[in-house]
């Protein structure tokens, strides 16, 4: 201990110096040697260090009177072993270097202005609402800035007052032998203010649980998991901060006819085999409504015909997808007598073609076979 240099020395201030003096005298040496304007700089790093470590002993009138009296061995077993790094001198001395430096954030970190909490509400939507779009109203509960404090917790003609325990700073400190330990004020929760009369109507929290109606728009093309925004539309900001936003999540109804793949719309219909055998004009549901399709002479099950462009739209490029139509060919059943006769007298023309196919297929020639 005895390499160290003294603390009155380091500060350059004379054994009676007044605690304004030391503090005046700290803060030109810690603007001096602040690591921000040294970078890298070994000695000044010392320097600020020690004159650190000198000014936490000097500006505690307990420990000032045994270094007064016993120099740095008075100081010894006390606990008290100067700074470990930055860290621990920025932080015991936040409020003289908010001054020195203008770090106003940190100085009161509990009334920071804080965005509001966003909120989420479910929506469920009809095939048609989510495939066109359409407006709806929803019901949100929520937190809301109290209309009668305007969200400053006190009664009208009324106003807060600043807490007495911490001196409005929002917090206390408390001495540990000695380190000073800092704590959010208990009694003002940090926030350096008290409310001596709270507003009736909110008892003081500032803000109302409502039940709100907002609008929301739907864009034509929203699916299943799309989620809408809406600014502003969440909880209300705390000490000034802004609210937060409402999210809308998306879930649409399944449809009776219509499968939604993308933006494609797929509609199964059945049609008989001698409609697929022979072709026909048949009509068809589509998102804009009935439509004709063409069914070509032998159409195969599961064959698809499009109408291009009148599926659903696309949320990014507005493009709408297709409207596909797939047909399912349906077998007879319940045949009457003169049906049952003309499609055997069918299945006596058919079966020469087929035998012969047949016939090539049993060879193992049947990717040249001509049927
Ligand atoms: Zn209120
Ligand atoms: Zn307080």
């Amino acid at each position: 201990m005895s390499t160290k240099r003294d603390y009155y020395e380091i500060l350059g201030v004379s054994r009676s110096a007044s605690d304004d003096e030391l503090k005046s005298s700290y803060r030109k040496l810690a603007l001096k040697f602040h690591p921000d304007r040294n970078p890298g700089d070994k000695e000044a790093e010392d320097r600020f260090k020690e004159a650190a470590e000198a000014y936490e002993v000097l500006r505690d009138p307990k420990k000032r009177t045994l270094y007064d009296q016993y120099g740095h061995a008075g100081l010894e077993g006390t606990g008290f072993s100067g700074f470990g790094g930055f860290e621990d001198i920025f932080s015991s001395f936040s409020d003289i270097f908010e001054d020195f430096f203008g770090f106003s954030t940190r100085r009161r970190p509990q009334t920071r202005a804080q965005r509001g909490a966003d909120l989420r509400y479910d929506l469920q939507l009809s095939f048609m609402d989510a495939a066109f779009g359409t407006d709806k109203e929803i019901k949100v509960e929520k937190m809301e800035t109290c209309p009668d404090c305007n969200g400053n917790r006190c009664e009208t003609g009324t106003s807060p007052e600043t807490c007495r325990q911490c001196g409005g700073t929002g917090q206390i400190s408390r001495s540990q032998g000695f380190f000073t330990v800092r704590t959010t004020c208990p009694h003002c929760r940090g926030a350096g203010q008290s409310i001596p009369h709270p507003c009736s109507k909110c008892r003081g929290a500032g803000q109302v649980h409502v039940h709100k109606t907002v609008s929301v728009k739907i864009p034509a093309g929203v699916d299943n998991g799309s989620r809408l925004r809406l600014t502003g539309e969440g909880e209300p900001g705390i000490y000034g901060g802004p609210p937060g936003d409402l999210y809308v999540f998306i879930y649409v109804e399944s449809h009776e006819f219509f499968e939604r793949r993308d933006t494609d719309i797929i509609c199964k219909i059945p049609i008989s085999f001698v409609q697929a055998a022979l072709g026909d004009k048949i009509m068809v549901p589509t998102l804009n409504g009935k439509k004709k399709l063409e069914i070509p002479k032998g159409a195969q099950a599961g064959d698809l015909f499009y109408f291009h462009e009148e599926g659903i739209p696309s949320l990014r490029t507005n493009r709408r997808g297709d409207q596909i139509i797939q047909v399912e060919i349906k077998t007879p059943t319940n045949l009457t007598k003169k049906q049952e006769a003309l499609l055997r007298e069918f299945a006596d023309l058919e079966s020469r073609k087929f035998s012969k196919k047949l016939k090539n297929i049993l060879k193992g020639g049947a990717s040249n076979a001509a049927n």
